[in-house]
């Protein structure tokens, strides 16, 4: 029977979860696990244990994604005991009951099966109970498309929740009642915000409803007991979907995204002019999904390019205008980062690009406006910026294509680049031990700004980084009386 044939063959006489968990077993067996997982097994197993392939590599396995790691595995073996059957070990979670096993090719991560008891903190369960039954442990997980355990011995699938059929029918559904799970759990909700972008899945119903409530005074729901650097984390993972906008948009909905990205969400109904289809949040929302995937700078600058819109506009004959957002934009998302703690150098690239991203380049441009432009802007960010560029112009929803005068611009620069004139005072044919000589001045600020001025000088003029001219120059200028 041919697949389609066969899909409702199945599905009719075997209700559809069942057909499905069928088709994910048949998908489950012809997959190639990485290399050192049977043998990690067959050594968990050893003395009749079980172990098994679960959360995260079996959906990802069945949605054909290269998983994180090499791979979950879960097993009924006490923590320590797995630790002591392998030479190569990290105790990650030791105390949830989770070992990394590491092997030449990646880590395993080893979880052994537990309940979970009470949760007082909104984030982790006040005790853990280690369990011998797989399906207590997928009960504890937050996803039915998460919930799934796979064992490639016995070539069987546990699905409890039906899984496999959200899987293909690219639902995301909690695993119980979606909204005691969010109270249980406060950083449920932002993965299934990432989950929304990173798996292109749509949340169920009951799932949007629980989302929805949230926000809603008296739901329980404690926000405020995620760690800022895991809600940095969850973040980042959404932004490396294809379309984080529907990320963001699940946690706007559930009023999240005013708590952990106010200065995006208030961009929320801000207008903009003609030049733009969108208002400025999702204008912002877009730009960031056509910016490149696997540029985070690149990502996090187009999410906040414009957050300084909504303090600068101005209306004029009836349009908005943002004189300087650039500036008041910038200074926000770095003060945005900080907040959630993330990495100083990912904060000062976002930061830059959102402070330079307005560069308005025409043909006229001499030369020496160009490289001062490249000197301000680095030389090593002109590529994400005109990333950004061009994510930007896709994000207002009115223009297609590649624009022509980044070509051009893109060549000049080559071609500044290649000929390798001066940028910076560190490619001056002079240092500042001249300068304190010629000058007869001590070290200090002084020093560096005979160097820039020198430096100007030479951006107009690349003829003029000859070291006989500059010192030339430096004497004329320490001449006394030399005139203006
Ligand atoms: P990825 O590794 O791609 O980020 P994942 O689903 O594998 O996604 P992990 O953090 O590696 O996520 O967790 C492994 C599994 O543990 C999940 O698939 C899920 O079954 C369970 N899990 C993780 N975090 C939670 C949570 N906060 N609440 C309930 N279950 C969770
Ligand atoms: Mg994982």
């Amino acid at each position: 029977m041919s697949p389609p044939f066969r899909h409702l063959w199945q599905n009719w006489t075997l209700g559809a979860a069942e057909a499905a968990a069928r088709r994910a077993s048949d998908r489950l067996r012809a997959h190639a696990w990485p290399a050192p997982l049977p043998e990690v097994l067959a050594r968990l197993r050893e003395g009749g244990h079980a172990a098994l392939i679960v959360g995260g590599s079996v959906r990802d396995a069945l949605l054909g994604r290269s998983p994180k790691g090499l791979a979950d595995v879960a097993t009924d073996l006490h923590p320590d005991a797995v630790a002591t059957r392998f030479s190569h070990v990290a105790p990650t979670g030791l105390r949830h009951g989770t070992v990394t096993i590491i092997t030449d090719v990646g880590a395993i991560e080893c979880t052994t099966f537990r309940r979970e008891g009470a949760y007082s903190d909104a984030r982790r369960p006040d005790r853990v109970e280690f369990t011998a039954d797989p399906l207590e442990d997928l009960a504890r997980r937050d996803l039915t498309v998460n919930a799934m355990a796979w064992d490639p011995d016995l070539g069987t699938l546990l699905d409890p929740f039906d899984g496999a059929l959200d899987l293909e029918q690219r639902t995301l559904r909690a695993v119980g009642e979606p909204l005691d799970r969010f109270r249980e759990d406060a950083l449920r909700p932002l993965r299934v915000a990432r989950f929304t972008a990173t798996l292109a899945m749509e949340p169920d119903a009951a799932l949007r409803a629980a989302l929805a409530s949230l926000a809603v005074e008296g739901s329980g729901y404690a926000a405020e007991a995620v760690a800022v650097e895991r809600v940095f984390a969850e973040i980042a993972a959404l932004l490396t979907a294809r379309e984080p906008s529907r990320g963001f948009e699940v946690l706007r909905e559930a009023r999240l995204l005013e708590r952990w990205l106010p200065e995006l969400a208030r961009c929320r109904g801000v207008p903009q002019n003609r030049f733009h289809a969108y208002d400025v949040y999702f204008h912002s929302l877009y730009t960031c999904d056509a910016a490149p995937a696997e540029k985070p700078a690149v990502r996090w600058a187009a999410l906040l390019h414009d957050v300084g819109k909504p303090d600068t506009r101005v209306e004029k004959h009836g349009e908005g205008t943002f004189y300087n957002h650039q500036f008041v934009g910038a200074a926000m998302a770095g003060r945005l980062l900080d907040r959630l703690r993330a990495p100083a150098a990912l904060r000062d690239d976002v930061v830059h690009l959102v402070r330079e991203h307005m560069f308005d380049y025409r043909r006229e441009w001499s030369d020496a406006a160009l490289r001062r432009w490249l000197r301000r802007v680095g030389p090593e960010h002109v590529a994400d910026l005109f990333d950004l560029r061009i994510a930007d112009m896709l994000g207002n929803g009115l223009k297609q294509g590649f624009p022509a005068y980044l070509d051009a611009m893109r060549r000049r620069i080559d071609a500044l680049l290649a000929a390798e004139h001066a940028l910076e005072v560190t490619d001056l044919a002079v240092d500042g031990r001249d300068v304190m000589r010629e000058l007869a001045i001590p070290p200090g600020p002084a020093v560096r700004e005979a160097l820039e001025a020198l430096l100007e000088e030479v951006l107009d003029d690349p003829v003029r980084n000859r070291r006989e001219h500059l010192l030339e120059r430096l004497r004329t200028r320490a001449a006394p009386a030399s005139g203006a």
